[in-house]
């Protein structure tokens, strides 16, 4: 049974109707069919009168004669009627029902009392002589001789009938018209519900594969293919709508799965933020810029989650002016990065939505800082040196160079300061090269000990001038390690000069080899002054150092260890510090061993 509520509507509606219908069809037609049945039952008792009457006047009778009692009595027994003749007087001469009886006068009857007036009279009412409803009839009757019937009867012949004999009929007749009345009515409403029923049908199909529809189901969706009527232009208008639907959903997802990869494979942060402040997108690089999760982020006023006020007012102007704006800020937690970010105005509405698109702009900023204190570094460095050029050139220039003694010391301090100049210059360039990636390296498998001894060697004599004992040990024969031989040279050289100028007199320093797993070790460690260990992570720095006046007069140019750092990771190795302060510092460089 179809379940759909218009279908019930339709039953309920058509039931009412249709029952209305037929209970006013049968209350009209019983109503017809009693009076018409009352109206027979009158003009069967009229017959019988006028048929009595006209055997009086053929028999040339009169109403009071005793013949005429007994015809009355015969044909009301005969006819199952009662058959009364009453005088004009009100007398009842005979009664078929009660032939012995004695009656009343019956004068003010009502059908006598009509009867004298009219000819004719009818009533119907409760017998006063038998107690029963009756249905009376009197015609007035006149004398044989007289013509005409209205003028003086000389008496009434009066035809009753009990009430039951004409209702059973009309019952029977009103049984019959209301049972074939109501099966018909049922018959009808049957089929009436039958039809609507299959008409309706279709219905629950329809909104089944509306359901589906909306739910994104395209494949499996009930259309009804078997009518031939509004329903069949029905159908193909959602089978048409269902091709359109799928086509452009199709197309749909293709065009946000494009923007899905796209936002996700951007480095960029991208926010998309609806009239109301409400973030709706974020990609991936925008939650990892901001430190937070999709989640958090999704469906909350930006204002919530990100307290930046610099770009919550970005937000606000680019929504008031409809213009974009630059904003850049810090994030709030750690570590720290610099944002840069573009607001856009993103729909066209009275309060229009913002996307913002963020940059990680740190690493710019820091190397642009880094640039700025580079310039002013080295600009200070070779300011120094050239310092001290000028004033002894001027010195010279000004009469020491009348005094022999002098001006050879000058010109000695001159040589001293252009080679630091000169050193300062090489460092940098070396440093410019590896750094820029420009440097080319000739890694290849070489055997470490050899270097390590002749770089030792070749620094035996500034040992000796410092009083310094320089030594060096293999503790593996035979290491060979993946390097640049000649860069390896210049880690050494940088590592065990520092040594030896970090080291008071009759120290030592000690250059050792060794394997340690996968990896090549050359170790530097002196007993010199040591570094402190917040020094220790700085040291590696372009231009810092511990104690400048220090690292000058002992010819440093602050490069040396930056040098070392660089080339040791463009080798793929890494170089690691430990000190302590007075006694002494451990560097070692790691690279990794030749299969
Ligand atoms: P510099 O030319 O000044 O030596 P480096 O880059 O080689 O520059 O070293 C940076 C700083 O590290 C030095 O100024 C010095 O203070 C410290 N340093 C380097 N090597 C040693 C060492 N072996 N012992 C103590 N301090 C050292």
């Amino acid at each position: 049974m179809s379940s759909s509520r218009v279908f019930r509507k339709f039953v309920i509606v058509y039931l009412l109707l249709h029952l209305s219908a037929a209970l006013i069809f049968l209350f009209f037609a019983s109503r017809w069919i009693s009076s018409e049945m009352k109206q027979q039952g009158f003009l069967r008792l009229e017959m019988a009168a006028r048929h009595i009457r006209h055997y009086f006047h053929l028999s040339k009778i009169s109403i009071d004669d005793p013949q005429a009692c007994t015809y009355s009595i015969e044909m009301g027994r005969h006819l199952g009627l009662r058959v009364t003749l009453i005088g004009t007087n009100g007398m009842v001469y005979a009664d078929s029902e009660s032939p012995d009886a004695v009656f009343e006068n019956h004068a003010n009857r009502p059908e006598i009392i009509e009867a004298k007036k009219h000819g004719i009279g009818k009533s119907f009412r409760i017998s006063g002589s038998i107690d029963k409803p009756l249905y009376y009839l009197a015609i007035g009757f006149t004398e044989p001789t007289t013509q005409a019937d209205f003028v003086e009867p000389s008496g009434f012949i009066r035809i009753s009938q009990h009430r039951d004999d004409l209702q059973r009929l009309e019952k029977g007749v009103l049984r019959y018209l209301w049972i074939s009345g109501t099966v018909l009515a049922l018959l009808s409403a049957f089929f009436m519900w039958r039809f609507i029923q299959r008409e309706t049908k279709p219905l629950d199909t329809f909104s089944e594969a509306a359901r589906r529809i909306a739910m994104g189901q395209y494949d499996a969706v009930p259309i009804p293919d078997d009518r031939n009527d509004e329903w069949r232009n029905l159908a193909d208008a959602f089978r048409h709508m269902l091709s359109e639907l799928s086509h452009r959903e199709a197309s749909l997802l293709a065009n946000s799965s494009r923007n899905q990869a796209v936002l996700t494979s951007m480095i960029e942060g991208v926010l998309a933020i609806d009239a109301i402040g409400v973030v709706t997108l974020a990609n991936d690089a925008a939650c990892e810029m901001l430190k937070i999760k999709q989640v958090d982020l999704l469906n909350r006023k930006l204002l919530e989650v990100i307290r930046i006020p610099a770009l919550q007012q970005a937000v606000e102007e680019t929504q008031l002016r409809r213009i974009f704006r630059c904003v850049e800020f810090e994030t709030a937690t750690e570590p720290r990065r610099q944002i840069a970010a573009r607001v856009s105005v993103m729909d066209a509405g009275v309060h229009p939505g913002v996307a913002i698109v963020l940059h990680d702009v740190t690493e710019i900023r820091q190397l642009e800082s880094m640039r700025r204190d580079f310039v002013a570094n080295v600009s200070h460095e070779l300011k120094t040196p050239l310092a001290s050029i000028k004033a002894y050139a001027e010195t010279l220039k000004l009469g020491a160079l009348q005094d022999p003694e002098k001006s050879i010391q000058f010109v000695l301090q001159i040589e001293t300061q252009a080679e630091l100049l000169d050193q300062q210059v090489q460092d940098l360039l070396t440093l410019a090269k590896v750094e820029s990636g420009q440097a080319i390296f000739n890694i290849r498998p070489i055997p470490i000990d050899s270097i390590c001894r002749d770089c030792v060697e070749s620094y035996q004599e500034l040992a000796k001038k410092r009083s310094v004992r320089l030594t060096y040990a293999a503790k593996a024969e035979g290491i060979i390690a993946r390097v640049d031989g000649k860069e390896l040279q210049t880690v050494l050289k940088n590592l065990i000069s520092n040594a030896i100028r970090y080291t008071p007199e009759y120290g030592s320093v000690s250059v050792t080899t060794y394997r340690d797993g996968p990896t090549a070790v050359v170790e530097v460690a002196d007993t010199g002054i040591g570094i402190a260990p917040e020094h220790q992570p700085r040291v590696f720095e372009r231009f810092y150092r511990v104690d400048s006046a220090r690292s000058r007069e002992l010819g440093g140019t602050g490069l040396g260890l930056s040098i070392v750092k660089h080339l040791t990771q463009s080798m793929g190795g890494s170089v690691h510090l430990s000190s302590a302060v007075g006694k002494g510092s451990i560097f070692k460089v790691v690279f990794p061993l030749a299969s």
